[in-house]
């Protein structure tokens, strides 16, 4: 056991090499729930390329599992430490390399703050558009490993389609460059985009090449409160067969409303049952927005439009509901996506399945992806949860996941599949897909040290 942490402290320093428990068990898993707790052997904290090339080779040579960190604000376990692995945080390799405003590309190191490469790309009018609610903590590596979603993806997609380049450390320890600089490029097989969504089971990623966007001058926000979930619901419908493309998308049901004003104190819940929050942005914001308006009304929408401070509040508050830990529940909760034409079949089929299982539920969701968060809790009470209700909640849970599957949708719309998810990913992926996905695995990580137990 000793032999690998030598190895580590003789290649890095020990400054970069933490055995002590204290840094164990804060690196031992990220925020998902935790199924076959382990702590790593060591963390090693990467500063350079080189950095990450030692550590892969180490491992590699005495196969010892490897699981890569950005910030570990992953919800699916894709970080969790495995059996006597060495974690491999790159959260220190965090600097942003180039930023060129007219090419509108970036480059950046694997541990830079999504927020941070937003703040650097605003000053020159751009933005970094794949914007999780995790986004003041999360890491460009972590979401590219992840393949992130966020709020503005309704109109400008998920983070593979801001990645043009990457550079990644493979499993021998050797480094390669994939993709391109340019916006188009179609040369050979994308390994760009099999790397971006690999949860770290691949290689680790050490650059990344992001195509900016152009921070919009304007933005509109739209709040519309809907007496019940379903017609917010058909709601988003409605904008989409306006023809209008709105930037944000989110919906929030009156179960996440009163979560939110008891632990911020807004006053959401008097406002609606159910909250579609919608914003338009560029030079078209505001004829959007006029156009989207009277077709929520029509819905049966208390439609206002916000002022930019209040907007601006509305828009963190939905940010903030996932993070909402409130003690006296517990939860279970999940990442499914539908098409959008069974939304509001969805909405409904989760109602009733909270009222069969006797759940509480509430629910957000990335709407205009058709990607919700389904959340079923009870109280818990001063002796605990009692079993009968673990297994109702277990039973709904499992229920979100089958309808969701039954009506054309994925176990999983953007937190990855991690540790947590593999229980459902059979009945996605049928055996033929998983098996190229194991050969695939297999041909670039052969000794299976990098992740193992994750995502396939
Ligand atoms: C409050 C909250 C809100 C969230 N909202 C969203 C949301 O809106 N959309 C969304 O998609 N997710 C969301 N998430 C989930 C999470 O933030 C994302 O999955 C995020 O991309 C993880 O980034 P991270 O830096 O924390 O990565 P980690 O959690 O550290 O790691 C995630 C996965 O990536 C791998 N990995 C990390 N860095 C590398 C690397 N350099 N090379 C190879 N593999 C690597 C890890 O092994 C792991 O499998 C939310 C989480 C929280 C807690």
């Amino acid at each position: 056991m000793r032999g690998i942490i030598h190895d580590l402290t003789s290649a890095l320093g020990a400054e970069k090499v933490a055995v002590d428990e204290e840094t164990l068990t804060a690196y031992a898993v990220d925020q998902a729930p935790v199924l076959d707790y382990q702590l790593p052997q060591a963390v090693v904290r990467a500063e350079t390329v080189e950095d990450v090339q030692a550590v892969v080779r180490a491992c590699a040579a005495r196969r010892i599992p490897l699981v890569a960190r950005g910030a570990g604000t992953g919800v699916s376990g894709g970080a969790h430490a495995t059996e006597a692995c060495v974690v491999l945080s790159l959260e220190r390799m965090n600097r942003i390399l180039d930023l060129n405003p007219d090419d509108e590309t970036a480059v950046v190191e694997p541990g830079v703050v999504n927020a941070d490469l937003n703040a650097a790309a605003a000053v020159h009018g751009l933005m970094y558009a794949p914007d999780p609610a995790s986004y003041k903590q999360s890491t460009i590596g972590g979401n590219v490993a992840t393949n992130a979603g966020g709020l503005r993806c309704a109109k400008y997609g998920v983070t593979r389609d801001s990645v043009l380049a990457l550079d990644v450390v493979l499993a021998d320890g050797s480094l390669i460059h994939t993709g391109h600089q340019t916006f188009k490029g179609v040369a050979g097989y994308d390994l760009t985009g099999l790397f971006v969504g690999s949860e770290g089971t691949l290689g680790i990623v050490v650059g990344i090449t992001v195509r900016l966007k152009y921070l919009p001058r304007e933005v509109h926000t739209i709040a519309a409160f809907y007496p019940d979930f379903r017609s917010a619901a058909a709601g988003v419908l409605a904008v989409g067969r306006a023809r209008v493309q709105p930037a944000i998308m989110e919906l929030l049901d009156g179960g996440s409303l009163v979560q939110l004003d008891e632990a911020h104190g807004s006053d959401l819940a008097s406002r609606g049952a159910s909250l579609l929050l919608i914003q338009t942005d560029g030079f078209g914001a505001a004829a959007e927005a006029a156009a989207i308006r009277p077709v929520l009304a029509a819905g049966g929408a208390v439609v206002t439009m916000e002022p930019n401070a209040e907007a601006e509040q509305l828009v963190e508050l939905r940010r903030h509901s996932r993070g909402v830990e409130v003690d006296d529940q517990y939860r279970v909760g999940e990442d499914v996506a539908v098409p959008r034409s069974r939304l509001v079949d969805y909405v409904a089929e989760l109602e009733a399945m909270a009222v069969k299982h006797a759940v509480r539920l509430k629910v957000v969701a990335h709407a205009g992806d058709g990607n919700l968060h389904p959340t079923f809790w009870v109280e818990r009470a001063d002796e605990g949860v009692d079993p009968g209700s673990l297994e109702r909640l277990g039973a709904a849970l499992d229920e979100s996941v089958t309808v969701a599957l039954a009506m054309g949708g994925t176990i999983t719309g953007e937190h990855g599949v991690g540790q947590y998810k593999l229980r459902w990913l059979g009945l996605e992926q049928k055996e033929p897909v998983r098996e190229l996905q194991r050969r695939i695995k297999e041909l670039f990580d052969p000794a299976g040290i990098l992740n193992p137990g994750k995502a396939i």
